[in-house]
């Protein structure tokens, strides 16, 4: 899953993005308003965090310009203490939540984990595929209850799979959502990860649709 990460305050966005990176999500970072808006109107994230106070373009301004452009992500604001009203204006925008600073890492990640899940249509952070178990809240997978060691991109393609169930998703949408900007894209890879994933479990669990992508399916 691929997170913009929206924060001006040097240390606070450092610390951020090496929680979400450990967290296991791709992460791309802004640290100001006019960029964070275009990054996020080309590009298709999973989650927003989105500091309102912010140079260039505030995040008001940037949120309601996503959601008048039709851009449905959701957004966890993050919003100076004490200003209630910030909040109100933050949520009557479009914000999906919010986080007063300050916060504590841990709020956050979980916070997000729900966005992420609501977005998905998902009611629990355990996401269940036959005997395969991947446990959003501390990144471990599981087969009939035993650890599955998993690379940082293995466990980015199976995270994303998991979250769409069922459904035919495409390389390209792979890559898009396991991929911050700045990296390196191959979408053949994926084909490698897919593959070692196969290996890892059980084979049928990620169905090729031939011309079309990958889809997840629970094992007979
Ligand atoms: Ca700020």
């Amino acid at each position: 899953m691929r997170i913009l990460l929206v924060e001006d305050e040097p240390s606070l966005n450092r610390q951020l993005d090496m929680a979400l990176q450990h967290a296991g999500y791709s992460v791309d970072v802004s640290v100001n308003g006019r960029d964070a808006w275009a990054l996020g109107d080309a590009e298709p994230f999973d989650a927003v965090v989105l500091d309102l106070g912010l140079p260039q373009m505030d995040g008001l301004t940037v949120l309601k310009r996503w959601r008048a452009a039709g851009r449905g992500m959701p957004v966890l604001i993050l919003t100076a203490r004490d200003n209630w009203h910030e909040k109100v204006a933050g949520i009557d925008a479009g914000a999906d939540d919010y986080l007063t600073k300050p916060f504590h890492t841990e709020e956050l990640l979980a916070r997000l984990r729900g966005l992420i899940r609501r977005a998905s249509g998902l009611s629990s952070p355990l996401l269940v595929c036959g005997p395969v178990e991947l446990d959003t809240r501390t990144g471990r997978v599981t087969l009939d209850g035993q650890a599955i060691a998993l690379t940082s991109h293995e466990f980015k393609v199976l995270a994303y799979l998991m979250h769409h169930p069922g459904a035919v998703v495409s390389r390209t949408e792979l890559t898009e959502h396991i991929y911050a900007q700045d990296s390196d894209r191959d979408s053949n890879t994926i084909e490698v990860f897919v593959g070692r994933l196969r290996k890892k479990l059980p084979a049928a669990l990620i169905e090729t649709v031939r011309g079309l992508g990958y889809r997840l399916v629970a094992p007979p």
